[in-house]
């Protein structure tokens, strides 16, 4: 297994980055019940090969830009063997001691790296704790601030919780909100524009926040964003945790893509203000290098609330200081875009994503562009030599150029930045006569 493993990360390159496959490819080649007898290991890894390599999306590809990277790195991949071979449960402290014991002290290394104040540390007043996804950071933090606003208001008033954020944060916010037990009415997304970069304006939320209480709800819980989405835009804690502290809302970070940077002295100032939130998520199976397994690492102040709202072992709080650090490199390019007239960047690059758009005529219309944009995505992925994704923000159709798998080298990028110029060049050429 670990030869066709190591084969496979030798040969990732000359497979289609995006599956080629029409849907229900597989039913067709596998049979419908499971094998009676035992087959060689030899014909099973054979299986993989013809029947589910074609299938995958290359998430390791150097040619993989969609999304947000899926990174890791040869020491995670060692990780994850040794956790699979202990295959250790550690749900309470004594199930397992040292899982407990470790995973706090790398929380509180990790809030370390990222000059988190210490009222997030195990060694002040808080403490980290790694959950599976953003969606369940955000999850189990609502609900602490559910129960604590209830405790004050009354069950009673539960119908009169307000929840919110912006039209950028992330869609998971929604469900988690449902499933808190938050009426749907009460979800607020409010609008962003160009103008504040797509981050969300405190002025606009003081009045919606306002007009809320006069109308006799009870504002609960705002979720901002450090590197949303759709194009890595950032809300500013500062002025937004001010405003939540004037009417008690719990303030949730998540920085599950932009927080990895943040490590970085010179994109540390995006997490300025953190100091004043009550929870941080961060997940480094998006940019850390971590395999994407049970890695969204969330920091709370106040722990007691989310054991007390959730009932879980309270045995991860206890105190353990810790004083340490570790190092992480990134890569980050740019300029290409700039230097073509014909594309323009729709939104300035913070991080490593990249959103632009193919824009050669002045005179064309939203739809014209936004359809040449389709054509180009489409042309693009379809070569299986390079794999992007889209966004729609403000009404505008860009594409969406997330460099930061760990093997994509520069070369790479210049590649597909050649193949993206081809497919304007193509379809350019095609529109002449379309026009
Ligand atoms: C990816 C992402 C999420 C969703 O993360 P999950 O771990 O899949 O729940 C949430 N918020 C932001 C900003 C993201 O980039």
């Amino acid at each position: 297994m670990v030869d066709f493993i190591a084969d496979y990360y030798n040969k990732i390159e000359t497979y289609p980055v995006l599956g080629q496959v029409q849907p229900g490819y597989l039913r067709t080649r596998l049979p419908d019940t499971a094998p009676y007898c035992p087959e060689p290991f030899e014909t099973i890894l054979n299986d993989v090969k013809n029947d589910i390599i074609p299938g995958m999306t290359h998430w390791l590809s150097p040619n993989f830009f969609a999304f947000f990277p899926a990174n890791v790195s040869s020491a995670a991949f060692l990780g994850e063997m040794l956790c699979t071979a202990f295959n250790s449960v550690g749900f309470n402290w004594l199930a397992s001691p040292a899982a407990t014991e470790l995973e706090m002290v790398v929380m509180d290394w990790l809030a370390n790296i990222l000059k988190l104040p210490k009222s997030f540390m195990f060694s002040g007043t808080g403490g980290g704790v790694m959950q599976n996804t953003t969606s369940e950071s955000i999850l189990v933090t609502l609900i602490a601030a559910r129960d604590r606003t209830v405790d004050v208001v009354g069950v009673e008033n539960m119908r009169k919780l307000v929840v919110y954020g912006s039209d950028q944060t992330h869609s998971t916010y929604t469900k988690a909100a449902k499933l808190a037990g938050i009426h749907p009415r009460s979800i607020r997304a409010i609008p962003t524009t160009a103008d504040t970069g797509f981050a969300l304006s405190p002025v606009l939320l003081r009045r919606v926040i306002e007009a809320d209480v006069a109308a006799g709800l009870v504002p609960l819980y705002l979720c901002a964003t450090v590197g949303t989405t759709s194009t890595t835009a950032v809300d500013a804690l500062e002025r937004l945790t001010d405003l939540a502290k004037d009417y008690g809302v719990w303030v949730h970070v998540d920085a599950a893509y932009g927080g990895s940077a943040c490590i970085c002295p010179e994109f540390r100032h995006h997490l300025d203000g953190v100091e004043r939130v009550d929870s941080l998520s961060l997940s480094p199976h998006k940019w850390l290098l971590s395999y994407f397994l049970d890695c969204c690492c969330l920091w709370v102040k106040n722990p007691g609330l989310l054991v007390k709202a959730l009932s879980t072992n309270p045995e991860y709080l206890r105190n353990k200081p810790s004083d340490s650090d570790l190092v992480v490199d990134y890569k980050d390019w740019q300029g290409f875009i700039k230097s073509d007239p014909r594309f323009e960047i729709v939104v300035p690059r913070r991080f490593s994503l990249v959103c632009f758009r193919l824009n050669p005529f002045s005179w064309s219309g939203l739809g014209y562009t936004e359809l040449l944009n389709r054509k180009l995505l489409e042309w693009v992925n379809s070569t299986g030599r390079a794999y992007m994704t889209r966004t729609i923000v403000g009404g505008v159709y860009m594409l969406r150029f997330a460099v930061g798998a760990t093997l994509t080298e520069e070369r790479h990028v210049i590649a597909a930045w050649k193949l993206i110029n081809e497919g304007a060049d193509t379809l350019l050429k095609g529109s002449f006569y379309a026009v």
